[in-house]
């Protein structure tokens, strides 16, 4: 089978072109410029033309994925900004909302071969706290961050950038599944939602140098490798999910028709900054020299607060997470072997 991945040169996606070539698919991955297809040509190289790779400029244009739908039999959509750098919500919102909204709307019109489509959306349109300690105890598939909404709304010069990428992805995410209900009778395609966490591990994409880390591993550079002993880190839990696991999850939903229109939340589980660092600090013999240390033993009781629910993603695709202790290691494995710690 044939699958379209678009944004084909990010972090999590190269993950997902890998593994899809690895399982036996072709690959069609869309890029913004000929250019950022170059590291993904190389890297995967030994597989000919069982990797394609199309410029798509602007996904925001209508018909932008017109002629890369064709043909395939199921489409992964990554692409969508996630960089505080951004100066206004709609940075985040219309490249989502447009980019999901179009990628549909190329298929209905031009691609009847497709069979399924799976959208990265994120854990920002589960939690409604994102980034804030949480009173909620449970979470699962029938959560929404309904109140970023809502915040939108009503104010939404006050919002925080983090706040613009929620709301971006609660929209694109919203969009989706209005898109699939409003045409059902003229598509061929069901629907499945991946709603990630904070995603880590080793880096397939092009990254010359931390300042181009994803937004999520450079956050957690930032506390592991560059704050000083005085340097708050976040204090608050939240949800992680390894690299490979997330991409295995993308492959899992194309490959199994039972996934189709449900949304899950793929999770490893939940930690409180301080955990990630006891975690790393206590690797024998240690892979990186100088780690931030915080304050040891002090995480365990902000993170236990809330728990995801993760069974139905476990129970439909038959995954199993790697645990922390790996993603670290292996995170910063990949880092002292870039040059990035030492
Ligand atoms: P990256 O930033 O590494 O990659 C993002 C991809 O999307 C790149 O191909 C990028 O292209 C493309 N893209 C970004 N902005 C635009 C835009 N305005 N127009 C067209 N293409 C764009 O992201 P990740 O791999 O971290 O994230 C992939 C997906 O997973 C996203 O949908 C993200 O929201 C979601 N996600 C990520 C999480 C994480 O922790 N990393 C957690 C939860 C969800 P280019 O290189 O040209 O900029």
């Amino acid at each position: 089978a044939k699958v379209l991945v678009t944004g084909a040169n990010g972090f999590l996606a190269v993950w997902v072109v890998r593994t899809l070539l690895e399982q036996g698919y072709s690959v069609r991955g869309t890029v913004r410029s000929a250019k950022k297809g170059e590291h993904v040509r190389a890297l995967f190289g030994s597989y000919g033309n069982k990797l394609e790779l199309v410029v798509v400029e602007d996904i925001t244009k209508a018909g932008a994925f017109d002629e890369a739908v064709k043909g395939v039999d199921v489409v992964e959509h990554t692409a969508s900004p996630w960089r505080y750098s951004a100066s206004e919500p709609n940075d985040f919102i219309i490249p989502a909302v447009k980019g999901t909204v179009g990628v549909l709307e190329s298929i209905r019109k031009h691609a009847p071969s497709v069979k399924r489509v799976i959208i990265t959306a994120s854990m920002a349109s589960v939690l409604e706290s994102f980034g804030k300690n949480d009173p909620v105890i449970r979470y699962d598939e029938t959560s929404w961050n309904n109140s970023v909404l809502v915040e939108l709304e009503k104010n939404p010069l006050k919002l925080l950038p983090v706040q613009w990428y929620c709301a971006s992805k609660m929209l694109a995410e919203k969009a989706a599944w209005d898109f699939v209900e409003e045409h059902k009778s003229e598509i061929n395609f069901d629907l499945t939602v991946l709603n990630p966490p904070y995603i880590y591990g080793p880096v397939l994409d092009e990254v010359p140098s931390p300042e181009k880390l994803n937004q999520s591993l450079s956050e957690l550079y930032n506390i592991m490798i560059q704050s000083d002993a005085t340097t708050p880190y976040p204090e608050y839990a939240n949800g992680w999910i390894d690299v490979r696991d997330a991409a295995l999850a993308h492959v899992l939903a194309a490959s199994t028709p039972a996934a189709g229109g449900n949304r899950f939340i793929i999770a490893a589980g939940t930690y409180h900054f301080q955990e990630i660092l006891d975690t790393a600090n206590a690797i024998n013999p240690p892979i990186v020299r100088n780690l931030v240390k915080g304050t040891p033993g002090t995480g365990r009781e902000v993170s236990a607060n809330w728990t995801l629910d993760t069974s139905k993603v476990e129970r439909v695709l038959g995954i199993k997470w790697r645990p922390l202790q790996e993603t670290i290691a292996d995170t910063l494995a990949d880092w002292k072997q870039k040059g990035f710690a030492a």
